[in-house]
This record gives C-alpha cells, sequence and structure tokens, in this order.
C-alpha cells in the first residue's frame, strides 16, 4: 500500500483518482438476516463458526466519525436485516449526533417497520428503503420464505403516519415469476409519495442457474415506462446510479437499478463497509480493505483516515460486468447491497 503522511492527512476529502467525490457511506452493521430471499440467502442466514463479531457500537461510532470528519454527509445503515441488531436504535441515534452527517437512512425488510417506525423516526433516521418484492402474499412468501407481507405493508403505510414525507421501495423483478406485478407495482405507486425501485438481478456466487433463468434486464422496463408516457428525469448530483423516471399523472417514480449498463459506475457516490469493518470501494469482485485495528481508540483516527484516503485512490474507474468480469461476492447480504 502507498504510504502518506499522516500530517497532510487532517484535511483529506474522500476524492478518488478520478475526481469522484463520496458524500455517501453504506454501513453494514449486521450480516444476519430472518428472510431467505431467493436471490440473495435461499438457505437461511449461516453463522460462520469462531468468526469476528460485527463491529461495536463504539467501533461504529468511531468509524462513522472518521468518514464524516473526511466530508461524509449521508450514512445507510444495511445488512443483513440491520433492525435485527438489539442496540439499532442506538447505534442510529449516536451516528444522526456525528457532526456533519445530514442524512442517516435506512435499508431493511420492512419486518419490524409497523412496530417500529416511530422510534426509528424519533432516533434520527431520515429516510427508509424497503424491500417488498410482490404486492402479493403469496408470491412475497415464495420470494422471501416469510410470511411477512401485511406488517411490510402496514409498515410503509405508518411511515407516512409518523411523518416521513417519502419511502423508497427496492423489489428485484425476476422473468416469470414477480416480473408480471410490474404493471400492479405502477398501479400502487399513482397516489402515493413511493419511489419504486427496481433493482435488475445481480449474479452472486451462491447462483448458478438461478440468474440465467431469473435475469430480467432493466432495459426492457425503461422500454416499457417510455412507452407508457414516464419520463428520464436528468439526474441529480444525489441520485447515485438509479435511472429516475416520471410520469404527470402519478404521485410516485419509478427508478431503475442497473449495474450492468456501461456507465453504472459514473455516478457512483458511495463506499461500503461491512458488518465486521472492512472497506469495499465497490460492490464487485474485491476482498475489501481491514479497517477494524484501527478502530480500537479514538487515538487512532488520523491512521484510520489514513488508511481510506490511500486505499480510495486505488477505486477502479468501473466494474467490469458488462465485459463478462462477474466480479461474484458469495451474496449481497454481506455487504448490504
Ligand atoms: N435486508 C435488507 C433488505 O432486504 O432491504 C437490507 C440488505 S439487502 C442485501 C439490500 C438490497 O439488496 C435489497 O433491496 C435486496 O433486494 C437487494 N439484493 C440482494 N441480493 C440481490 C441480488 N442478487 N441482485 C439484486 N439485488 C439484490
Ligand atoms: Fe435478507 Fe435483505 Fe438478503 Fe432478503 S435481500 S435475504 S431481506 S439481506
Amino acid at each position: 500500500m502507498q504510504s502518506i503522511p499522516i500530517k497532510n492527512v487532517g484535511d483529506a476529502r474522500l476524492i478518488d483518482a478520478f475526481q469522484r467525490t463520496y458524500y455517501y457511506l453504506r454501513l453494514s452493521i449486521t450480516d444476519q438476516c430472518n428472510f431467505r430471499c431467493n436471490y440473495c440467502l435461499p438457505n437461511g442466514y449461516q453463522p460462520e463458526a469462531n468468526k469476528p463479531h460485527f463491529l461495536t457500537l463504539t467501533e461504529i461510532t468511531r468509524l462513522a466519525q472518521a468518514f464524516a470528519d473526511m466530508g461524509t454527509e449521508k450514512i445507510r445503515l444495511t445488512g443483513g436485516e440491520p433492525t435485527l441488531r438489539k442496540d439499532f436504535l442506538t447505534i442510529a441515534e449516536h451516528i444522526a449526533q456525528i457532526e456533519g452527517i445530514r442524512q442517516v437512512a435506512l435499508t431493511t425488510n420492512g419486518y419490524r417497520m409497523a412496530k417500529d417506525v416511530k422510534a426509528w423516526k424519533n432516533a434520527g433516521i431520515s429516510s427508509i428503503n424497503v424491500s417488498l418484492d410482490s404486492l402479493d402474499p403469496k408470491m412475497f412468501y415464495h420470494i422471501t420464505g416469510i410470511n411477512k407481507f401485511d406488517e411490510v405493508m402496514r409498515g410503509i403505510d405508518l411511515a407516512f403516519d409518523v411523518g416521513y414525507q417519502k419511502v423508497k421501495v427496492n423489489s428485484v423483478l425476476m422473468k416469470q415469476l414477480n416480473d408480471i406485478e410490474f404493471d400492479r407495482f405502477l398501479a400502487w405507486v399513482k397516489d402515493r409519495p413511493i419511489q419504486m425501485r427496481f433493482i435488475e438481478l445481480m449474479q452472486t456466487g451462491e447462483m448458478d442457474t438461478f440468474f440465467q433463468r431469473y435475469h430480467l434486464s432493466g432495459n426492457i422496463l425503461a422500454e416499457k415506462l417510455l412507452a407508457k408516457g414516464w419520463t428520464l428525469q436528468p439526474k441529480s448530483l444525489t441520485d447515485g446510479p438509479a435511472k429516475v423516471f416520471k410520469h404527470l399523472d402519478y404521485m410516485g417514480e419509478i427508478g431503475l437499478i442497473m449495474p450492468y449498463e456501461k456507465n453504472f459506475c459514473a455516478s457512483c457516490n458511495r463506499l461500503r463497509v461491512s458488518a465486521k469493518g472492512k472497506l469495499h470501494l465497490c460492490l464487485f469482485g474485491e476482498e475489501g480493505i481491514e479497517l477494524r485495528d484501527l478502530l480500537q481508540s479514538d487515538e487512532q483516527q488520523s491512521l484510520l483516515q489514513a488508511r481510506i484516503f490511500v486505499a480510495l485512490q486505488g477505486k477502479r474507474e468501473h466494474h467490469y460486468l458488462h465485459q463478462g468480469d462477474s466480479g461474484i461476492r458469495q451474496h449481497l447480504a454481506s455487504i448490504g447491497g
């Protein structure tokens, strides 16, 4: 690893060699999950024996502080299922109180949402992405392996009641499975301030024929939207890689997340840290850079920032998925999607 004088790191911003600035960190706080989504953890979460535990509250707070000091403004809590952690609310509260952090976002499968969404709001969570792969309880069960459809739907309604202006809903549309619900999803957001985000299925190491069978290109959805009068919005700086479509007759919006598109990475505005403290520069294909050894005391903050800064200089311009390099990761639950 390239060495860098620590005294020069005090002002380091998170800018990479291609002049991309990173304001946004996705932080996984657990690999554990209680769902068994067929495209993610079809056999459920399998704890690894004798592996280190997930980052503690103190380690997470130090990490978030270091990123905030380098210009991070938004932190997303993800997993696995982040709300499974007993100290989830405390983690959210601590991060929300860090100076410079303007947004604490959450990606959740929504199983606790109906119960806890008010507490999430009070803890300082400013935006929520909830996964919902079907509007049909039977299909929901078929994909997720769990009977929590009603709870998730109720949770989404309650989010508006407790004061969220908008909710983002993630759905992985799969060929000849839930893709038949495309029109139904559109109708669902007609009078709801929901950004419905269709995420193209990504191939992971735990899939063999699954990907070939179910992968549905986002381009097909884009064509359908355009044919129905939806218009592609100009990208705003904070959009990240989603392509956003709007329609005058609809209160909701549609976002398409198409990782196999050539320019997907040009608008990448995020870094990721795994639940055990590894920095990942890209969702695809790299081992990660260990940060945990530098999360053990407050005195290590400048060393930690130096390591993050140097690592960032090695971030590639783009992934190579579109050239057939699968960059395969075992599953996305280990890094939070
Ligand atoms: N458990 C939470 C949830 O489901 O929202 C957070 C973690 S999950 C890994 C984050 C997102 O990644 C979810 O919206 C999920 O649908 C998506 N995801 C997981 N595996 C995927 C895959 N192979 N291809 C595309 N999206 C995937
Ligand atoms: Fe769990 Fe989210 Fe993966 Fe589904 S997508 S198995 S909810 S981590």
